[in-house]
């Protein structure tokens, strides 16, 4: 098996570690209000390498183009990153820029490396992330005919995803929860298990890009996101299925959790719900450094309950019982 990066994230983040359960965890007793308020930079960043992508999901969030930023634009905005603990480098489709393995090389020394991606590129670029890239996590709806119809060609998924696999490289899953995926999330969670992913993660689709066009009644409410959620913890003990399972729900304890970086170097806090966009900008990083776009962050808190695994369902990995262990209702 390859090596993982770092194990933790540089001391500016506060008392937090990374775990084999590919999130984050507090290692004394701190509390998530007092880790995010002595804190000087986030957790976690998602900073986008290009807005392409060769699917064109019925959820998908991004759908302005806009150039991909330059190798030495992306060097600037890695050392105007220094601090962060973990960087998604995020898309569009990331595995669509042929200098992939390149911006890898550039970040992995510096940062816990997670790659969000559909996997259709697996085959081409597997091989640059062993040993630097922390997880990956691939978005896949369930079984062929679900994931044909809402995301992309299943086939070409998998065999991406074979080839994470046959690297060694720690895998994830990631499905978006509406109407018309509920019935495959028990096949999903299935697929997760034998294929030894770390984690499936759950997100319910946030009202922008291709979501606008989703018929309301795709929208699912919080306690129907709720009892999926249990039903899927009956499946699990019923199944011995081992991955962890997270759910991220739209609330208040979750808005603004996330520090977008587009394309462009600008830095927001995503998603706020009434902001244009769902962005509220903070900054941008080829501008300055993030020590300063992190004070002009008003949603700490929920950034560190959030990646604490706090303010979300979470169930840990049963393999590895690493986590928060039992389950938090956000
Ligand atoms: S959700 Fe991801 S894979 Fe789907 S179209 Fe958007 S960027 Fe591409």
């Amino acid at each position: 098996m390859p090596t993982v990066p770092p194990a933790s994230p540089p001391q500016a983040a506060g008392p937090v570690t990374f775990t084999a359960g590919h999130h984050f965890a507090v290692t004394g007793a701190a509390s998530i209000e007092e880790v995010a308020e002595t804190a000087t930079v986030p957790l976690s960043v998602i900073l986008q390498i290009t807005k392409r992508c060769n699917f064109d999901c019925s959820f998908c969030s991004e759908t302005l183009q806009l150039p991909d930023p330059t190798l030495a634009e992306l060097d600037t905005i890695r050392t105007n990153l220094a601090g962060v603990g973990r960087v998604f480098l995020s898309g569009g489709e990331p595995l669509l820029r042929r200098d992939f393995g390149e911006i890898v090389d550039m970040y992995s020394q510096d940062f816990i490396l997670g790659i969000p991606t559909n996997a259709t590129r697996g085959l081409q670029y597997a091989k640059s992330m062993v040993g630097k890239v922390a997880f990956v996590n691939v978005g896949l709806e369930g079984p062929r005919a679900t994931t044909n119809r809402v995301r992309g060609d299943y086939d070409e998924v998998m065999s991406g995803i074979r080839a994470f696999l046959e690297h060694g490289l720690p895998l994830s899953l990631s499905a978006v929860v509406y109407r018309s995926t509920l019935h495959a999330l028990p096949f999903t969670y299935q697929i997760a298990d034998v294929i030894g992913a770390g984690k499936l993660k759950l997100i319910l689709p946030l009202r922008k890009g291709n979501a606008l066009d989703l018929e309301e009644h795709e929208f699912i409410s919080l306690d129907e996101a709720g009892q999926t959620f249990d039903r899927l913890i009956e499946a699990r003990a019923v199944h011995d299925w081992r991955p962890a399972l997270r759910m991220t729900t739209w609330t208040p304890e979750t808005e603004g959790h996330m520090i977008l970086v587009e394309v462009t170097g600008k830095a927001s806090a995503w998603p706020v719900y009434d902001a244009p966009d769902l962005l509220e900008p903070l900054g941008n990083l080829l501008e300055e450094p993030v020590t300063e776009i992190w004070k002009r962050y008003r949603f700490k808190r929920n950034h560190f309950a959030k990646y604490l695994g706090k303010s979300i369902r979470t169930v840990a990995n049963a393999s590895t019982a690493a986590g928060t262990g039992g389950h938090a209702r956000a």
